[in-house]
Parts: C-alpha cells; structure tokens; sequence
C-alpha cells in the first residue's frame, strides 16, 4: 500500500559521488512523479551544486543540518522522507524530521525507525540504480527506467583559473586513485604505461583526482609529458574537463561515475568489487574488469595479491580505450 498526498518531501542523498549519481533515475522520477510536491534535498555542498542542473528538487540544504533546518526549507513539517543512505544515524534524522512517512533500506537496527523498510536484494543481483528507484514504489511512484540523460552541468561560472583549464587540442583525463583502498587501484606502472601509449597517439594526459592522489598523479604527469591536477578542481570543474575529453580512463571511484554521467566517453577498471552492482551510468561506458573465482569479495585490500587488478593488462584498457574513441567518432556521444 502506497501513501497519497506527498505535498512536502525530505530527500536524504548518499554521501558519495558514484552513489548519488547513480541515484539520478529515481531522483528524476521522484521530480516527474510529483510534480507539484516541494522537494528538499541533503547531502554534502559539493554534491548538491553538482546535480543542480538535474532540477529535481527546489530547495537544498548541505549537510550537516538539523531538522528544523529541513522543516524551514520545506515550509512545515515533511509529509514523506525519503532516506538513500543505509546507516542507522540517516534513518534517525529522518525520524527526527517529524515526517509521517519515513522510507528507505531495511537493516536491523534502523528498520524500527522507518515506515516502509524496503528489503534489498543480494549485493550485486541488481544494479544499485535499480536498488534505489525501488524506494520511489511506496510513495506511489513509477520507477521508471534506468536510462539517463546526460547532467547537465550547471554552476561552471567559477573564476576560470589558468592552472586547471583543459588543453587547446585532444585530451584523455587518467584518474588513478581510488580512496576505498588498494583493491581498486590498477598498478601505477600500468598507469604510466597507459599515459604513454596515449601521449604518443597525440593526446594530452590530464591526471586528475583527490589531493591524496598526488603523488600518483603527479608520476603519471612527468612520465607522460601531461599535467597533475590533483587536488586542484572543485567536482563541477572535473564535470566539465570530462565532459571534453576524448576518454576519461579511471578505476571504480567516483571520477569514473561522473564521466559516465557527463556523457563522455568512459574507460573504468573494475577490482574487488561488482560491475553488475556498480558500473557506472553513461552511454558510453566501457568496463574492463578480469574477475578471478574470488570475486567479487568487495575488500579495500586484498591478501592474496589482488589477482582482480593484476587480470587486467595495459592492452585490454587500451583496447577499451579505442573502442570508446570509436563511440565518439561515430557520434554515439550527444
Ligand atoms: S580476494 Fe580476489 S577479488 Fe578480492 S581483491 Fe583479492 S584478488 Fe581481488
């Protein structure tokens, strides 16, 4: 049994980049299923500017916020919230919001604090898009597809510094990080072989990430005759780098969610965890993943040499490479 009469919603979005992406489907069908609704969303700054140019909501509030935060935004008190995120405290806020219907994840110690706990099924058995738009059901919602349109990227009137300005001619953006941990991250050596063979095919190499990736980023910059920009643009400018690459080359983070979302061409190299869970949303993702009997065992590290990632040689991301090139060149990209 559905709820009726959704005037006010409270949207609880994930914390991370690749997950509030692909949160896009039912963040769209939410905004198409109630279209007269006042929808306030919460998250982190950085990802709400992001997806602004969606307009899937009409108020934002950056998280942290308290709950009569959520009540100011929405003009009262939340008919609904709707709560993406799966830990026990995001459940506990959105019962302190007062909102009469609380839906989200099921889990043991949060299940109490929601109206609708909507049970998922095993990791990996459906991709996490489809996860999410399944809690659009009880508020009445046609889910929809999983399809998206590219994001449009809003907010780029930011002072345009020099320093992170995309080069003049064709480029590849290469992102060797991963912040979950090692079990993500293909071989530096591999990267820097990669980086190469592409400068020598006349494209220019931007090695973008956190600032924590710097020191990888930077190797991979010297070796290439590229830049580092690690550390050094906000998520809308790295939107906007990606959104004019020839390729964006990354591992299974956050860089290679946005590149999918932007429409660019995608390259992600897949380790411990699961493609058919996570792969990124794009119409033009290709993903390389050499999945051993093991996998996926969704580890940050990996005490048996992370065979997933030693699978996965230069040429197979090279071959993934052309064949996302192609995607460009035959117009598959808007
Ligand atoms: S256990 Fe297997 S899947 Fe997990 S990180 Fe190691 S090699 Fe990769």
């Amino acid at each position: 049994m559905h709820v009726t009469g959704v005037e006010r919603l409270f949207l609880r979005l994930p914390n991370w980049l690749g997950d509030s992406l692909m949160a896009r489907p039912l963040l769209g069908a939410l905004r198409a299923g109630l279209p007269a609704a006042r929808i306030a969303a919460c998250g982190p700054k950085a990802l709400l500017e992001l997806l602004e140019g969606d307009r899937c909501w009409d108020a934002a509030i950056p998280w942290p916020c308290a709950p009569q935060d959520v009540a100011a935004a929405l003009g009262g008190r939340p008919d609904a919230a709707l709560v993406l995120p799966p830990s026990f405290s995001s459940a506990w806020h959105a019962w302190r919001t007062g909102a009469r219907t609380r839906v989200g994840f099921a889990a043991d110690t949060r299940s109490m604090l929601l109206t609708h706990a909507v049970r998922r099924p095993a990791r990996g058995d459906l991709h996490l898009g489809r996860e999410y738009l399944a809690l659009a059901a009880p508020l009445g919602v046609d889910a929809g597809a999983l399809a998206v349109s590219a994001l449009p990227i809003a907010n780029v009137a930011e002072v345009e510094d020099p320093a992170v300005r995309a080069p003049s001619g064709p480029y590849a953006v290469l992102a060797p990080g991963a912040a979950y941990g090692p079990a993500k991250r293909w071989a530096l050596a591999r990267w820097i072989e990669l980086a190469k063979a592409l400068s020598a095919e006349g494209l220019a190499v931007l090695a973008c990430g956190g600032a924590g990736d710097a020191p990888d980023c930077e190797a991979l910059a010297s070796a290439s005759g590229g830049r580092s920009l690690a550390g050094r643009t906000s998520l809308v400018r790295q939107a906007v780098l990606c959104a004019g690459a020839e390729v964006v080359v990354s591992n299974d983070s956050g860089m290679a969610h946005l590149a999918g979302a932007v429409g660019a061409p995608t390259v992600v190299i897949f380790g411990s965890t699961s493609s058919a869970w996570t792969a990124p949303l794009g119409p033009a993702v290709h993903v390389v993943q050499r999945a051993p009997v093991c996998s996926p065992c969704f580890r940050r590290t990996c005490a048996i040499g992370v065979v997933c990632l030693e699978n996965v040689r230069v040429a197979d991301v090279h071959a993934a490479v052309e064949r996302a090139r192609r995607d460009r060149a035959k117009g598959a990209i808007a």
